[in-house]
């Protein structure tokens, strides 16, 4: 029988599946699709990374863009605080580091954005470094293959799955193998339900497997508690123009222009007297959401509040240049469309 890594190749060698950043291992086009895949699913990534791509085709045009243009383009894949980072690592490399890459995953991860996993997958794929890029899917897969029973977050199973894979890399090519087990855990040993065992070059030596373990392995994470944060949306509008405010620099969606809110759900009548310096023709409804955060919701009620004279406070823009120039964030985006209906 043919080595665990020989075999993992040979299947990844016929069953990958084609992405545009996978074409090309230039160190810029792999830490771009890195930076988005990170919490993003891949069917929201492609379109994005192909027009980031046309836009920012290296470090250079990406370092010399304006924040608000590449914000534009990362619309739709949220944690805008990747975007910046992606950005802040372009003006580095350019202006530091003679617009190349470091190769090192310890030294690429000095680069503000650039955590172990993503470092490991650069210099594993575009240097040949032998390093292990874990992230849930590989120890996924590596726990079942071990037949570890710890949960995702115990430190003895990265420990455990590191070990293996670096194994694996004394037989072939590094970078390919951690894309490999990626790619094995995103199609194949999947986290909910049964995996595909049938389909897997590991199914004759895995553990979990053997033992009808599969599903059991590993441990979840203990949940983190959701916290939930009511406010009220306020879109002030005035003639066709509609009035945003840049959200702080730390935070929940900083540096991004959102609708100013306040916190509670406020009722018509109460919104009134909280408005009072502004001059207010009529507050009407736009209805509610949801959005989830990672460790956070906000339930959120709109309102439009139609002025008779713009106020200095907020700086107003059109419904085309909110929609073709700024990055409305996601949580915020039903109420401009309820706005947008409304006409
Ligand atoms: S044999 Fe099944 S459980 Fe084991 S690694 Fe493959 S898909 Fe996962």
């Amino acid at each position: 029988m043919d080595s665990p890594a020989v075999r993992l190749l040979a299947w990844y060698a016929s069953k990958r599946r084609v992405f545009s950043w996978r074409e090309d291992r230039s160190p810029y086009k792999v830490a771009v699709s890195e930076i988005m895949l990170q919490q993003t699913r891949i069917s929201t990534v492609i379109p994005r990374y192909d027009a980031f791509m046309k836009r920012f085709p290296s470090w250079q045009d990406l370092a010399s863009a304006s924040p608000e243009e590449v914000a534009k383009l990362w619309e739709g894949l949220g944690y805008y605080s990747r975007a910046r980072n992606l950005q802040k690592a372009a003006q580095i490399i350019v202006h530091e580091k003679e617009g190349k890459m470091p190769q090192k995953a310890s030294e690429i991860s000095k680069l503000p954005g650039f955590g172990p996993y993503t470092s490991a997958a650069i210099a594993s794929l575009c240097f040949g470094e032998k390093t292990p890029s874990i992230d849930g899917n590989v120890l996924r897969v590596c726990a079942r293959y071990q037949g570890h029973s710890l949960s995702y977050d115990d430190t003895r199973l990265r420990k455990e799955a590191d070990l293996f894979l670096r194994s694996l890399m004394e037989e072939g090519d590094p970078g390919l193998l951690n894309e490999a087990t990626m790619e094995l855990g995103e199609t194949i040993c999947l986290p909910s339900g049964m995996p595909n065992c049938d389909a897997c070059p590991f199914a004759l030596d895995c553990k979990a497997h053997q033992e009808g373990n599969e599903t059991a392995i590993p441990l979840p994470k203990k949940k983190a508690k959701v916290q939930t944060e009511k406010y009220t949306v306020l879109v002030f509008s005035y003639q066709g123009e509609i009035a945003l405010e840049k959200r702080p620099d730390k935070g929940l969606l900083s540096g991004l222009y959102a609708f100013p809110m306040k916190e509670g759900h406020l009722q018509k009548e109460q919104l009134r007297s909280a408005l009072s310096d502004f001059e207010v023709v009529d507050i009407l409804p736009l209805g509610e959401s949801r959005f989830h955060f990672t460790h956070r919701t906000w339930d959120m009620v709109a309102y439009q509040i139609q002025l008779k004279k713009k106020t200095d406070l907020y700086r107003f823009y059109s419904c085309e240049e909110i929609r073709n120039e700024l990055a409305l964030p996601t949580a915020h985006r039903f109420a401009f469309d309820s706005v947008v209906r409304r006409g």
